[in-house]
């Protein structure tokens, strides 16, 4: 893999996520765990590629008392979202009634998306070369304008999605100063 890794990889990001999913998996007797990694358009990050995904699982067939007592592929990491565009994961969430709306992409922690992260940038490109418009920015570009109604719906911040999920907690959006 030649390209470079994103400034905006987190050190062993995926690996802790899929850990803590691996012992709630073996907890629970779960023979799955679903990852919204995406390779495509990410492959710069080296924990969303296939190989890391590979050695995940060969690490739980290891690691694991399901994986040493029950053999291989005891536990799998499905990762449905991998080798979709941008564009194909969007068609997709449309077509499952995903309330893009209520999602987040942005790096910036801000309360409003930045529109010029990577992160923004890349959910823009999908929305874009899906052919339609990603109900997120419209709200944010009237948030811009001081209307601020769309975003004071709902008592929640939109929630990372596009596997950018951090290990903050955004700031919330309903006009109160949390400490
Ligand atoms: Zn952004």
């Amino acid at each position: 893999m030649t390209k470079e890794i994103p400034v905006t990889y987190v050190p062993a990001r995926n690996s802790i996520f899929l850990s803590l999913a691996a012992s709630l998996a073996e907890t629970q007797g779960a023979e799955a765990i679903y990852f919204g990694a995406n390779a495509l358009d990410y492959s710069g990050y080296p924990d969303c590629r296939p190989e890391f995904i590979e050695a995940f699982e060969e690490m739980m067939r290891r690691g694991t008392k399901v994986g040493v007592t029950k053999g291989s592929r005891a536990i799998v990491v499905r990762t449905p979202l991998l080798r979709l565009s941008k564009a194909e994961i969007v068609r997709l969430g449309l077509q499952l009634g995903v309330p893009f709306e209520s999602t987040w992409s942005c790096y910036e922690g801000k309360e409003i998306p930045c529109g010029e992260c990577d992160s923004c940038i890349l959910r823009a490109k999908g929305f874009r070369e899906a052919g339609v418009e990603d109900p997120l920015e419209k709200s944010s570009l009237r948030a811009k304008k001081g209307d601020r109604s769309l975003l004071n719906q709902s008592e929640k911040r939109p929630v990372p999605f596009f596997a950018s999920a951090t290990l903050g907690t955004p700031p919330r959006n309903d006009g109160k100063r949390y400490a």
